[in-house]
């Protein structure tokens, strides 16, 4: 099945509120669609987004990283998907985001040619079955305690069991208390996730896990800065909270740093840190033999990246704890119509490949310049 075309286009997806976090705030997300086309029509998508502090390129740079690749790819053979990844790996090394958007087009062409889902592809090469669903965590926003309560008492009544928080964005005692209001409103049985996107210092850090610890917290995100693996480890081994590697475990070589110091009790992943379905596979792969654990987060992707997300979660083996991927409520519009969460569970869609295909019409209300083609023959 021969790529005859690849199509680029360049989007933006704005949030309906701004999301506040460590490192910022974030109104808007700007990313690259790409699509690949056979003679018979549509056969592959990809998306790349990248978002800043997880090592991945700008988006300018995922643009014309695309850009060069695309005419590369007009007339190779899906089929052949391992070689044309090993020369996009080779061509593309510091632009891990690109690399994923290609590396999910070419996985959702494969699978569809198979009429598997990517998630049934993958598992099927590795001799197990694909997750019919993923557990995923709600996304809690707010700031304040009072909505943040509100927002937990939605999320537990639409059926999530597992909440997530921002947390160090501003002092301990402020903290405190949100995570108080959550808990109190959640109940015993939710499981609660914080995030703290490399905001703490490690002293700092120490003190609001000992001071949070009693909320019974499921584990915190990146207490301390991404760079600081050794800080992160001391955490690990003295925090009654367990902590998970996201910042510090973007790219493969920082994830296996992570798994070599054995610095976190579990690493968070993210395609467009690690390029793509394929890499995510061999670290997860390298992490559990290490005895760490896995989920893959979303990071605030459009629906095409989400998809690509979903069906790599579905296609790993054993525990998964709840994965970062219902984001997409957060987003003012979408490349797509995508199912939300069910009782706190993403459904894998029945549609083959990634299950979901780029609509038409989106691109008309968010692209943004002119879409880019590459055909046979060279256009
Ligand atoms: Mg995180």
């Amino acid at each position: 099945m021969k790529i005859r075309r690849v199509a680029l286009a360049r989007f933006r997806l704005a949030l309906r509120e701004p999301l506040v976090t460590a490192a910022g705030r974030i109104g808007e997300r700007e990313g690259v669609l790409v699509r690949l086309y056979g003679s018979a029509g549509a056969l592959g998508a990809g998306e790349a987004t990248p978002i800043a502090g997880f090592e991945m390129e700008r988006v300018d740079e995922s643009w014309e990283t695309l850009v060069a690749l695309a005419p590369r790819l007009v007339g190779e053979d899906v089929r052949d998907l391992e070689a044309i990844l090993d020369g996009v790996e080779t061509s593309a090394p510091q632009a891990p985001c690109a690399r994923s958007a290609l590396d999910a087009a070419l996985h959702d062409a494969a699978a569809r040619i198979e009429g598997r889902t990517v998630a049934a592809w993958l598992a099927v090469r590795r001799g197990r079955r694909a997750r019919r669903s993923v557990r995923v965590n709600a996304l809690l926003g707010a700031r304040d305690p009072e909505r943040l309560a509100a927002a937990a008492a939605r999320a537990v009544a639409e059926g999530f069991e597992t909440l997530k928080l921002k947390v160090s964005g501003s002092c301990i005692e402020d903290d405190v208390e949100r995570v108080r209001a959550v808990r109190r409103t959640a109940g015993r049985r939710a499981r609660l996730r914080l995030d703290a996107n490399g905001g703490w210092k490690e002293e700092e850090a120490r003190d609001a896990l000992a001071r949070l610890a009693p909320f019974e917290i499921e584990l915190v995100e990146q207490p301390v800065d991404a760079n600081d693996l050794a800080a992160l480890a001391r955490l690990r081994a003295e925090s009654a909270v367990r902590v998970a590697a996201d910042e510090s475990a973007a790219g493969l070589s920082r994830a296996a740093r992570v798994i070599t110091l054995r610095a976190a009790d579990a690493i968070c992943i993210k395609l467009g840190a690690c390029g793509g379905i394929r890499p995510a596979l061999q670290l997860a792969e390298h992490a559990a033999a290490a005895g760490i654990g896995v989920f893959v987060t979303s990071g605030l992707d459009g629906a095409i990246a989400r998809a690509a997300a979903l069906q790599l979660a579905a296609a790993l083996p054993g525990p998964l704890p709840a994965c970062g991927l219902a984001t997409g409520d957060l987003l003012r519009d979408d490349l797509a119509a995508c199912p939300g969460p069910v009782r706190g569970a993403l459904v894998l869609p029945r549609a083959t490949g990634l299950g979901v295909s780029p609509a038409a019409a989106a691109l008309a209300r968010i692209g943004v310049g002119p879409e880019v083609e590459f055909e046979a023959g060279g256009a």
